[in-house]
């Protein structure tokens, strides 16, 4: 009987049960996905839920908002990713020692070549946002050799800074940031190929939210892919399919990322459409 689970808080609107319960069925395995709501100050509950998987009790954990840095501390070593991205998603135990893992950039690009096989011409991104996700997102795009603007609220212009500092040594300048208004993201909009949202603007309830400022147009042959997953199309994504571009929905991410969680658990890849035929399920 295996165990797996999720920490974080709040986790009520979770997918991940489903997305697990459907791979543990596919892999012919018998176990159980379960939630673990951790409040951000309860270091104790993170500690113990770690040693429960040291001892053997718990095979794989995933972790999210608002315990992707702080589980580090808990942890015998990160992978290379996790650590330069410096967020962890997945633990795994691995000769003994708990393992910080991140399966979110490897996610992203396993969903964005699957959107876009025949690639992209430029290689210019805007990723809005300054958060766990677009550090995640940047690292990724990095490793494929992108330029990339992250455009930002002013409030976020020194999280930004944060993230293209802790990138010196890795890249010559390929990271920039702007403030997200129609005035400094126009300039910017010539041979971008690809527009992605790294922020909750759009999420379930607040569906009205759109962080694209208002009155500008996207670019000629431009993928616009917002990570929120619910709804499934955002506001954001229907205007761009309005403008004729592809919209991709950060769902499939969702996907990627949790089938990479589970293969690094078990060793069993399961396949997207059994994932997605979970999540439309319900
Ligand atoms: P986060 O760490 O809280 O970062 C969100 C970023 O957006 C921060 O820079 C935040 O600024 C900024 N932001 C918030 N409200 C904004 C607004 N009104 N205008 C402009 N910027 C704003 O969250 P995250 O973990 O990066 O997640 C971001 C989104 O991606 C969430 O919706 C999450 O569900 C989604 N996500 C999806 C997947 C997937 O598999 N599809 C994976 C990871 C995340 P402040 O820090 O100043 O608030």
């Amino acid at each position: 009987m295996i165990s797996l689970g999720l920490i974080g808080y709040p986790l009520s609107h979770s997918l991940s049960p489903r997305l697990h319960t459907a791979a543990l069925a596919a892999a012919c395995l018998e176990g159980e996905y379960h939630l673990y709501p951790i409040a951000p100050e309860d270091g104790e509950g993170l500690a113990n839920l770690t040693d429960r998987m040291r001892q053997g009790e718990i095979q794989g954990l995933n972790v999210t908002i608002p315990h992707k840095q702080t589980v580090m501390a808990c942890l015998d070593d990160l992978s290379p990713s996790a650590r330069a991205i410096g967020a962890v998603n997945t633990i795994v135990m691995k000769d003994g020692r708990l393992i910080g893992e991140n399966t979110d950039a490897p996610g992203f690009l396993a969903d964005l070549h699957r959107a876009v096989p025949k690639g992209f011409k430029n290689k210019n991104a805007i990723v809005m946002g300054a958060g766990g996700a677009a550090r995640a997102l940047v690292h990724a795009l990095l490793s494929e050799g992108w330029m990339i603007t992250l455009a930002v609220r002013q409030a976020d212009i020194p999280q930004a800074a944060q993230l293209i500092a802790a990138l010196r040594g890795r890249t010559d300048n390929s990271v920039r940031s702007v403030l997200l208004d129609v005035d400094n993201l126009k300039p910017c909009l010539e041979n971008t190929d690809l527009i992605v949202n790294a922020t909750p603007l759009g999420m379930f309830p607040e569906v009205s939210g759109d962080p694209w400022p208002d009155g500008l147009s996207f670019p000629p042959n431009v993928v616009v892919y917002d990570l929120v997953y619910n709804p499934r199309e955002t506001a954001l994504l229907r205007q761009a399919r309005e403008e004729g571009k592809t919209a991709v929905s950060g769902m499939g991410m969702l996907i990627e990322q949790a089938a990479l969680s589970f293969e690094a658990w078990t060793g069993f890849r399961p396949t997207r459409e059994v994932l997605f035929q979970a999540v439309e399920a319900g």
